[in-house]
Formats: structure tokens, sequence, C-alpha cells
């Protein structure tokens, strides 16, 4: 009976060391298959890092990071939202030829006002179920709101620049409370990304910018305007020119002083470019003169877009800092390119354009300013 029982005993603790060991293999088998689902994560994460790293246009980083990181992470929505007080980062990305307007997921704010209260002080990922309330104004412009959602500062030397936001069709996708280590180093590298190409694309206009105006240079008029002419050769298209000269800019200064006088200059830079198309180039050719390139045009269009800019600005009122009202106006000068065999030369046929809008200027001043003159027209 003794030996019966012993038997069953070692039996029984047989029967458990099995049973546990096959706990033990199935807990195993969980934590492997865990280990390469992380480690696949990993790589995946490590792949799209790779990507950015690679990338120093912000265009092409803007679009990895809301279209290419849907697909990457089979996500049904990630919308990006950048703090641009100065609108320099739209300026560039328009600058590049993107409709910002063809680009839902992405989004600027003026101030970081609202995504400072956002994050508040955590100033970590928040995950959780989309709250329409609170999470709306991040996904604001997209038409298929998630369910739920991973939000992600994104920051630089402890400022907020932006945030980067990921939404799932699932519920169960992002959960508050999971673990965020993957986000954080993501939202990290984003950041780092995003601030690296904006300084590479600061680097490549300053050379071609106007400090003051902000709008381009002599010498990025001169880059595009041969460009332009040899692309007008090739197309055999048209190319319009204008100067504009600010009628009587010396009285501005001598009677207002200098900074009404700048005040005048950047007024009226944005005005013209106002009436411009965002594919013609605008520069401040020197001083108080600027200079257009109207690419595709013909004599009638020319005519006309200068006409419009002139009325523009004698319709302006500048207001100065004292209160005190100003009326400007402006003389333009016009010429065309329209090929033909004469001049095949570029360099001389950007000098010739040039030169003909001046005359034309000259003759616009000496007819009593205040007007547009085609060159070779009788003012
Ligand atoms: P007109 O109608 O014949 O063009 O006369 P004007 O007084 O406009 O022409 P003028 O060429 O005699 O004067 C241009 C002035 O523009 C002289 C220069 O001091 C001023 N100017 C040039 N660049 C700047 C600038 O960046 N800021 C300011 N405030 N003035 C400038
Ligand atoms: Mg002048
Ligand atoms: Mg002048």
């Amino acid at each position: 009976m003794a030996l019966q029982q012993q038997k069953t005993e070692q039996q029984t603790t047989v029967d458990d060391l099995y049973s546990e060991n096959q706990q033990l293999r199935r807990q195993l088998k969980a934590f492997l298959t865990q280990a390469r689902s992380n480690e696949q994560k990993m790589r995946r994460f490590q792949e799209q890092e790779l990507q950015l790293i690679r990338l120093n246009s912000l265009v092409q980083l803007i679009n990895t990071i809301i279209y290419d990181y849907r697909t990457a992470f089979g996500l049904g929505t990630v919308t990006l939202t950048l703090i641009d007080p100065s609108y320099e980062l739209q300026h560039i990305m328009e600058d590049e030829g993107v409709v910002l307007a063809d680009h839902p997921a992405l989004s600027f704010a003026s101030t970081g006002d609202e995504l400072d209260a956002f994050y508040g002080l955590t100033a970590g990922p928040q995950l959780g179920v989309y709250q329409p309330s609170q999470h709306d104004f991040l996904f604001s412009k997209v038409k298929t709101k998630p369910a739920s959602v991973a939000l992600m500062p994104l920051i630089r030397y402890d400022q907020l620049i932006g945030s980067l936001n990921l939404g799932c069709v699932k519920c169960e996708r992002f959960v508050e409370g999971s673990a965020t280590d993957f986000l954080q180093r993501l939202s990290a590298v984003v950041a780092i990304c995003l601030e690296n190409a904006a300084n590479h694309e600061r680097l490549k206009r300053v050379g071609l910018t106007d400090f003051l105006t902000g709008i381009n240079n002599r010498r990025f008029f001169d880059q595009r305007l041969s460009e332009e002419i040899m692309r007008a050769q090739r197309k055999e298209s048209l190319l319009g020119c204008l100067l504009l000269d600010i009628d009587n800019f010396k009285h501005v200064n001598d009677t207002y002083g200098h900074l009404a006088g700048d005040q005048v200059l950047k007024e009226i830079s944005f005005l013209t470019k106002q009436q411009l198309r965002g594919t013609d180039v605008f520069a401040r050719f020197g001083g108080e003169e600027f200079s257009v390139l109207l690419i595709d045009s013909n004599s009638a269009v020319t005519l006309e877009i200068a006409e419009r800019i002139r009325t523009a600005i004698a319709a302006l009122t500048v207001t100065l800092d004292d209160g005190q009202k100003l009326q400007i106006t402006v003389s333009i000068g016009v010429s065309l390119y329209t090929g033909g065999e004469k001049v095949s030369d570029s360099f001389e046929s950007s000098e010739m354009l040039v030169d003909q809008a001046d005359q034309a200027l000259y003759k616009a001043k000496n007819s009593g300013k205040n007007r547009v003159v085609f060159f070779g027209d009788e003012a």
C-alpha cells in the first residue's frame, strides 16, 4: 500500500513537472513571438529612420512622414502640424511648387499656444481613443477621423516645433498607458530631421534672398533670367519682363525717414507678389527697383499684369507707425522676349530684355510717372 502511494505521489510530481514544463514552453514561445514581433517592429522603425535621415529636402521629408508612414505602419491617417509663425516653412514649400491646399494631412500653426496647452508639462506621446473635442485640431482637415491616436510632440532644444499625429481606424491600436519607447524615439528623429531639412533650405536661400523684403534678390533674378531665356528659346515661348521703380522715393525717405522708406519697400513687395503667379519670378532688382519675369506670357498679358500691379500700388495706403498715411505710386517699364533667329546668345538676350524694360521705364518716368510703358511704344 505504501509502495502504491509512493508511486502515485511520484506520478503526480512527474505530471506537475510536465505541465509546468508545458506552461514554461508556452510562455517561452509567446516571449519569442513577442521578441520577433518587436524585432520586426524595430527593423521597420529603423528602416523608416534611415530613410528620413537620408532626405534633406523639406518637401520630400514631409511627404515621407505624411504618406509613406501611413503605409509603412499600416495606419489610417498620419498628420503633421508644424509651428510656423513667420510662414517661412510654408513659403519654402510653395517655392518648391507644393500646393499646400492639396495636402490636408499637413497643417501649420501660427503660434505654439494650442500645442503647448495640449501637451502641457508632460511633453511626451499621448495615446488613446480619439476624442473629437480634444484631438480634432490635429486632424481638422482630414475627412476620415481615426478611432485611436498616438500624438507625439516634436521638440528641438526644449522648444515645441510641431506635432506628429498617428491615427488608426482600430480602437485598440493605441491604448493609453502602453509603452511609448518606439514612438518617443521616432518623434525625436522626426524633429531632428525636420529641423535639419529646414536649415538646409534656409542655407540654400540665404544667398538668394533680400533681407529687408524677404523676396528674391538680384543674384537670383539674373540666374533665373538666363534659365528662362534658354527655356523660352527651346520652347519657342514668350517671356515678359517688368522693371518697377518707386516714384519720388527719395522724398519718402527725406520726409518720413529711412524706416518709413523700408516699410514702403516691404508693403510694395508683398502687394506685388500677390498679383503674380507662383511660377513668375519676382525680385528686388536694387534699391527701390523691382523686377518681374512673366513666364510663358504675351504682350497683352504682360501689359495687363503690369497695369494690375500699378493700380494695386496706387490704391495702397501705407500707414506708418506714428499713424501718418502715405500714398505711393510706381512707374513700370515692360519688355517682351520673343525669340527669333537674330539673338541666339542667351546672355545677350537677357541683357537686351532688361535693357529694353529699363528704356521703357525711363520713358514712363519722363512722361509723368505712375504709368506703364511698353518698350517701343510711345509714352
Ligand atoms: P524717381 O521718381 O525718379 O524714381 O525718383 P526717386 O526719388 O524714387 O529716385 P532716386 O533714385 O533719386 O532715389 C531712390 C532712393 O531710394 C535713394 C535711396 O536712398 C533710396 N533707397 C534705396 N534703397 C533703400 C532702402 O533699402 N531703404 C530705404 N529706406 N531707402 C532706400
Ligand atoms: Mg530708382
Ligand atoms: Mg524711384
